[in-house]
């Protein structure tokens, strides 16, 4: 299953390399998953875009979702997970997931074989992106593993079912003390939890309680604040500048991310990483919108904001300068083009996916 774009297929079968252009010097491999519906679409505009900076990065194709079932294979195929555990990072684009019915979600599979615990979508305005507010600047941080997604369905009887919510307490644990270190390593300096103890006493209760412990044992210098989710949703609506770190379990996290995707323009602009100790794996908070698929209008700001993310994680991880310096160039470049108002129609602009790639990699 190749890449397909505008002019054909591009790539081809699971373990090539695909990059859109030679480099000389090869840094690091990276596993890329184009996904479904709009996935290969803008995974092929990031590719030209992180190509043109010469960064030396290696792409190596793998399929997951539909694309996996229809080369034949499972729908998250045991070599895609482990090309990501000897590669250590991947790039993906969105994956369908049937509703109702079919196979089980593929990012959850993934999130959870790969134990990629801490989902991190950053949210901030963008010049020349309309928006309802002008001054969001926050990150969801979203556990990733257990509570509503641990797929644990039972039908106890006909018309009666049930969905187990899991929470433990070294889940809860590891994922605050995650969103208090970003918290203090970014200089945000506050984590406010979002919760339902209230009412699910055990699971969120154990999540709340948990976050506060670690709060007071180990991150005292760092804001902390507790707060029911039906409130606290509509706190973000009224003033999203009072929120800095969002601490939520994983069905809230979900949602809670679209939310405020809707403050600063979109799922367009939103991008995202799915970090565990070992390995990473950076994509868009969206999904594969199958309503404009195979069209080129979709956006590829927010895959390629998860590239940058990508290249500012090697960069930390394996001390890369060079992966830093392009992830810079890539960020410049596209505020840049959005401020020169170049925007695909999602942002009430009239480029389409590689229009705008170009419009990119000419401010490079
Ligand atoms: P979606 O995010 O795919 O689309 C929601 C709306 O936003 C649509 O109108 C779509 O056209 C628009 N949109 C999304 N991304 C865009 C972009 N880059 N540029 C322009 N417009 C964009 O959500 P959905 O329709 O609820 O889900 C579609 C499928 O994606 C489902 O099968 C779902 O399970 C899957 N999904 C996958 C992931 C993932 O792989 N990480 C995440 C969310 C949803």
């Amino acid at each position: 299953m190749g890449l397909l774009t505008a002019e054909g297929p591009l790539l081809s079968g699971a373990g090539k390399f695909v990059n859109t252009q030679e480099s000389s010097d090869v840094r690091h491999t990276v596993v890329l998953i184009p996904g479904d519906g709009i996935g290969p679409e803008v995974t092929r505009a990031v590719l030209r875009v992180v190509d043109a900076t010469g960064v030396g990065i290696r792409w190596q194709e793998h399929v997951a979702g539909l694309a996996a079932l229809a080369a034949g294979k499972d729908v998250l195929p045991e070599e895609t997970i482990q090309a990501i555990r000897d590669q250590g990072v991947a790039l993906k684009g969105p994956c369908t997931t049937p509703v109702g019915e079919g196979f089980s979600s593929v990012n959850v599979q993934l999130r959870k074989s790969l134990d990629l615990y801490a989902a991190v979508r950053p949210v901030r305005n963008l010049l020349g992106v309309e928006a309802r507010y002008s001054d969001v600047d926050l990150v969801v941080v979203r556990e990733n593993t257990e509570g509503l997604y641990s797929g644990i369905e039972n039908e106890i009887t006909a018309g009666v079912v049930t969905s187990l919510k899991v929470a433990t307490e070294k889940g809860s644990v590891r994922i605050a003390r995650w969103a208090f270190d970003y918290a203090r390593k970014t200089g945000l300096g506050k984590v406010t939890v979002f919760h339902k103890a209230n009412i699910m006493k055990l699971t969120d209760g154990l999540f709340v309680r948990s976050s506060r412990r670690i709060h007071e044992q180990d991150y005292p210098d760092i804001e902390f604040e507790e707060v029911i989710i039906d409130a606290g949703c509509m706190r973000i609506v009224q003033d999203p500048s009072q929120f800095k770190v969002l601490l939520l379990q994983n069905l809230y996290g979900d949602v809670v991310s679209d939310l405020c995707a809707g403050l600063v323009g979109g799922l367009g602009v939103v991008p995202g990483a799915n970090i565990g100790d070992e390995h990473a794996v950076f994509e868009a908070v969206h999904g594969s919108a199958p309503d404009i698929a195979g069209k080129g209008i979709a956006n590829p700001m927010a895959l390629l904001m998860s590239a940058v993310m990508l290249l500012n994680y090697l960069a930390k991880k394996r001390g890369d300068p060079v992966c830093h310096q392009a992830a810079v160039r890539v960020r410049t470049a596209y505020d840049k083009a959005l401020a020169d108002g170049h925007k695909t129609r999602d942002l009430r602009g009239e480029l389409g996916t590689e229009e705008f790639a170009d419009a990119v990699i000419a401010r490079l």
